[in-house]
This record gives C-alpha cells, structure tokens and sequence, in this order.
C-alpha cells in the first residue's frame, strides 16, 4: 500500500506502564495492517485516547484532550474517535452522552470497536489481547505484560473493575515475546502485573512467577530482567528466593504499603498489617542486602487522622525506600469507599500531608543516592537525552553518563554525583556489547 493511501493514526497514552503497554500493543496491531503513526491530531485519520481513572487528575487530563478533538472533529467530521482505557467501564452511555465526537469506546486491551472502525483487522492478530502481535521496541528496554487485571478490590481502587480479573498469560507465549524482544534488540524487559506476583495461580500448571522468571532468564541475548508491581502478601519465599538466585533478574522492588496505619490498611482492605509489611522488607534485605525498594502511598484516604498519617511518616523513616510515589486521595465512583465512605480529610490536609512526605523521601532519596558516590555500578545504557547516555543500576537508579556509550551496552560505571532523583559517572570498562 502506498504511503498517500495509508490510514494514520495519533495514539495518546496517560496512565500506568501496562497502559503504555497496552498502546504499544494497538500500534504495532496498526502497524501489521500497514497504517501510519503521526505525531499530531490534526494529521490523524483516526485519533485513539488511551485513559487512566485511577485519579481525577488523570481524567481531567484525557477531558482536555478530548476538549481539542472536539474542535478539530468540527473542522474535519470524516475524522475518526476512539476512547479506550481505564475511563471505559462496562456503561458507556454516560461518556457517550459527555463526548458525542467520540465514535468507539474500547475497554482496556479490548482493542475490536477501535478495529471496527478501521474496518477490522485484514489479517488475524491472534485472538484476546493479540497475543502473537508484539510491540515493536523501540530501544534496549520493554514491557511486558504476564498477568492482566486484578482480583484485590482495594477500597479505594478502579482498577478491578476497568481491567477485570486477573488472567495469566501462557509461560510458553510469553517467553515467545520475550525471544522476538530479544531478537529485536531488546536488553531488559518489565514484567507486568498490577500485582506480578499473582502471576500463574490461573494456569492449569500453576508456575509462579519465578517459574516464569527462570524460563525468561534462559533467553541468551536478554541481559536484564525487572517486575513490577509487587503485593506483599503475593509475594511467597519462592518468589524471592528466584529472583535472589537468578543473575538477569535485578534485585528491585516496587512494594505499595499505602499507609503505615493497621487501622486505614484494615478500612484499605490491603490484607495485610503494618508488621506483616515491615516482615516483608525485612525478608527481601536478609536475601538481598542493597535492593532497591520502591512504595506508593496515599494520603488523606477517608477517616485518616494525624496519628495515622503519623504512623505512615513512621514507616517511610524506619524503611528508608528508594522512591516514594505519593497521591492524595481521589474519590472514584463505583468503588467501595466512593460508596461508603466520605471523603472527609480536607483538601489542604491532604496537600500538606502530600509535601510533608515528599520533603521526607527527598531527604532521604538524596542520603541513600549519595552512598553510591564512589561506587562501581552495572548499567544498562538506555539511550541518550541531550546528547548524554543514561542508564539505570540493578537497583533502578538512574545514571547519566559523561562520555559517550551505545544504547544497548552493558557497562561499569563510576559514579561521581548523586542528586536527589539520579546519578552521575564516567564509563570504567564496556562489559558486554551484544
Ligand atoms: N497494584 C498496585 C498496588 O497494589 O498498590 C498499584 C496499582 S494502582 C493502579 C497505582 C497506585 O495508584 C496505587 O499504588 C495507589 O497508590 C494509587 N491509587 C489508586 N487508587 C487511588 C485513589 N483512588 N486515590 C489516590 N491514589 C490512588
Ligand atoms: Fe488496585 Fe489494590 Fe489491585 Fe493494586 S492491588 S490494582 S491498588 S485493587
């Protein structure tokens, strides 16, 4: 097919890495069928919105965008809309009523209305969720996706309800993709999960993700392998045992604790207590002394009071994480605390909490950064901004690099600088160039 004659499309992404990976998923479908990515709308004969509504602010987001199309569907009504995402329950009349220019509404990795649209797939793309269609990478790092929804019903969380149950993929269909990675170019990939760690417990042999972990570690061009995101109460001593004892995988862990308060994880419905969590660490640093641990926590969750906020700045002292991703509670209909909670912790409460711990992981951040001054770190190069390599450690800590290095190598790295949110070095040795 001619370049003139090719369908294009914009696709627009906002959210998590599974909903990046998701996007990855529809382009290279697109791709198979010969269309054509632009970089603007208003070059697009179809324009795909890839939403998040695991806050408003996410949302509000996707609405402005929407607000654009809007304009430009006036301008050219031939001009073809599709939502998809998390924004997508299984009602769509209420969005439908909001966003009339939109013409097909896709629930997550349910890409067939956005398909219909383009008047379907001319060649078959290899059932639910195109297993047998690959992102094509884009460097040395992917994504991928193993276990897909979740079955955990945190109070205050849409996901269960956007991404539906948890369903494993096959070890076999993933180590396939893993393999045309690798083959691709690809060094490292993420495996993805909204809870990895329920990975396989669906399958009629039941592997874990270790199982799975071993299988993928096998693959020979593949240097690097990482996890995420991690539930404490999933993650068994099988789990961690693979991941200390197989050199790919890096000893890196994002664990959410939410709140350092047995009372708000108890209302949460986390399933697990305040101790049960600090165990957890406990266990991962006996096995794995440096790894990195990563948390997410919410601030100003429905009934949360200085003494609980107190106990969560508690454990962000004693835990000392490498990262903090930090929200303020965002009441979203249809959950259970939406439904029987008040979102009673005032606004500049909850901001006040929200600088309160950024100021504690940004000290902290700086002090565990600063140890690493001096040190020899592996890195893996993953490209270049401004002109200048960067890369990241085993333990997710991202370096910059003062002198030139190939995307895709592997490499020691002296580090020389540390700031609160990255490293700085200089080349040592160029370990492996695959
Ligand atoms: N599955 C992971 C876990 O168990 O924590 C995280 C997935 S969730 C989509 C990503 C993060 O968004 C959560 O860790 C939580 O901190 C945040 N989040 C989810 N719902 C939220 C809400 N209603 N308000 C604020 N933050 C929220
Ligand atoms: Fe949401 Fe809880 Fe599932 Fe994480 S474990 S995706 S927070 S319901």
């Amino acid at each position: 097919m001619g370049a003139e004659t090719r369908t294009k499309y914009y696709l627009w992404t906002v959210g998590c890495q599974m909903n990046k990976a998701d996007s990855e998923k529809l382009a290279a479908g697109f791709d198979r069928l010969g269309m054509k990515a632009v970089d603007r709308p208003e070059r697009a004969d179809l324009v795909v919105i890839n939403t998040c509504s695991v806050r408003q602010h996410a949302e509000d987001r996707a609405y402005s965008k929407l607000g654009r199309i809007r304009d430009l569907k006036k301008e050219r009504p031939g001009l073809k809309v599709a939502v998809m995402g998390c924004m997508v329950g299984l009602k769509t009349d209420e969005l439908a009523k909001r966003f009339p220019q939109v013409d097909a509404f896709a629930r997550p990795q349910q890409f067939a209305p956005i398909m219909e649209l383009v008047e379907g797939p001319a060649e078959d793309l290899g059932g639910e969720f195109w297993p047998t269609t690959y992102a094509i990478p884009e460097g040395p790092t992917a994504y991928v996706p193993v276990v897909h929804g979740c079955n955990k019903f945190c109070t205050y969380c849409i996901v269960p309800y956007r991404r539906g149950r948890e369903r494993s993929r096959p070890v076999d269909e993933i180590v396939r993709e893993a393999a045309y990675l690798a083959a691709n170019g690809v060094r490292e990939v993420t495996l993805l999960g909204q809870t990895v760690e329920a990975y396989g417990h669906d399958l009629a042999a039941q592997p874990d993700l270790g199982d799975l972990m071993r299988e993928i570690s096998a693959i020979e061009r593949l240097q690097r392998i990482r996890f995420l995101t991690s539930y404490p109460k999933d993650m068994t001593d099988r789990i961690l045992w693979a991941v200390a004892e197989l050199p790919k995988v890096m000893e890196c862990f994002s664990l959410p604790v939410q709140s350092g308060s047995d009372a708000v994880l108890d209302s949460m419905r986390r399933g697990y207590t305040r101790a049960e969590y600090l165990e957890k660490i406990a266990e991962v640093r006996a096995l794995m002394p440096g790894a990195g641990i990563t948390t997410d926590i919410i601030v100003g969750y429905p009934g949360e009071t200085e003494a609980d906020f107190q106990a969560t700045c508690e454990v962000l002292e004693s835990v000392r994480f490498d990262k903090v991703h930090v929200a303020a509670y965002s009441p979203r209909p249809g959950t259970i605390a939406f439904r029987k909670m008040e979102d009673d912790v005032a606004a500049e409460v909850k901001a006040e909490r929200l600088h309160r711990v950024e100021a504690i992981e940004g000290r902290i951040s700086q002090e565990i950064n600063a140890t690493y001054v001096g040190t020899t770190q592996e890195i893996l190069v993953e490209g270049t901004r401004g002109g200048q390599p960067f890369g990241r450690t085993r333990t997710g800590k991202l370096v910059h690099l003062d002198m030139p290095a190939r995307p895709g190598s592997l490499v020691n790295v002296h580090i020389e600088h540390a700031g609160p949110f990255a490293l700085r070095g200089v080349l040592e040795d160029a370990l492996v160039v695959a």
